[in-house]
């Protein structure tokens, strides 16, 4: 069965009929959903996206797509180099468990696009400026004509596993102590997920793969990820070790170790919206949201 993961729940049609119309799409704007971004913030009211008035939307607009009854939605996003934010501005980090399927799901799109745009101002060609073209699907050059299309970069993620079901999880250097999670890393250029599911276990902790399963993917717009999920089991448990490169901590844990340690705080899980933490409360079983509930990373 395949993962229930909370960004991945998309419930837009995303109309890409539409995006090459500049008519409809003011027509579409002018009674639209507008989601409200500043920088990499989402403009909220309580629980909820805050959406604003066409009239009162400032910034690039990105068209998203239709909800099932025919609104449309689009963003809006003003860049700012701000790191402080008022309480109505929030990250989806923040935001993405909270969000109803509709919302989670456009502002996950909102937050990979609004991204992207930016940090695609010039021309990967010739160097020239870039402008935004089909609702914000994609941007063209002014000089060499050249399009450019929103890029996602895939990165797989494991939970790696022994024949007693214990699962392994690592602490990075990187990361404060107590902080662990499951072995992640990029997909490398010409590089299938399974060899690079097999690459990263044996670089970060010495495992050897005998078997993997495919568990589901989520988008991970931090900034452009998208995250491909395995379980795969190891034939040398006893001899794995941190590599002291990436990895500085790993640790064997059934599941009444894993609820004692995090219930003492001994040991933080990855947040809720993190592909890591579904797959650890997967394996877990139908108690971990109770018995799991200590303290998670902050964000
Ligand atoms: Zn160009």
């Amino acid at each position: 069965m395949l993962l229930n993961l909370p960004l991945s729940r998309y419930k837009l049609h995303r109309a890409a009929a539409l995006r090459g119309d500049s008519v409809v799409l003011d027509e579409l704007f002018a009674r639209a959903k507008i989601i409200s971004m500043l920088a990499d913030r989402f403009e909220c009211s309580g629980n909820s996206l805050a959406f604003i008035s066409p009239k009162l939307a400032e910034g690039d607009r990105y068209f998203l797509g239709l909800s099932s009854s025919g609104e449309p939605y689009f963003v809006v996003h003003q860049a700012s180099e701000l790191t402080e934010f008022g309480d109505n501005f929030q990250s989806l980090r923040t935001l993405g468990a909270r969000l109803d399927d509709l919302e989670v799901g456009a502002a996950v799109h909102a937050l990979a696009l609004t991204q992207w745009h930016q940090s695609h101002l010039r021309c990967s060609k010739c160097g020239a400026q870039t402008q935004s073209i089909l609702g914000g699907s994609a941007r063209q050059c002014e000089v060499c004509s050249g399009q450019h299309h929103p890029r996602t970069d895939p990165a797989i993620i494991v939970l790696v596993k022994d024949s007693q079901d214990r699962i392994l999880l690592g602490r990075q250097k990187v990361w404060p102590e107590k902080r662990f999670s499951t072995f992640a890393g990029f997909v490398e250029p010409g590089e299938s997920f399974e060899s690079s599911v097999i690459r990263e276990v044996a670089e970060e902790c010495g495992g050897s793969i005998t078997g993997m399963k495919y568990l589901g993917s989520q988008p991970w717009p931090f900034p452009a990820s998208i995250m491909i999920a395995y379980e795969a089991n190891i034939s040398n448990p006893g001899s794995v070790a941190a590599d002291g490169q990436e990895i500085e901590e790993i640790i064997w844990l059934t599941r009444d170790e894993l609820k004692s340690k995090s219930a003492s705080g001994e040991l933080l899980l990855p947040p809720l919206i993190s592909v890591a933490r579904a797959m650890i409360n997967a394996w877990y079983g139908p108690m971990a949201e109770s018995e799991l509930s200590g303290q998670s990373w902050r964000n």
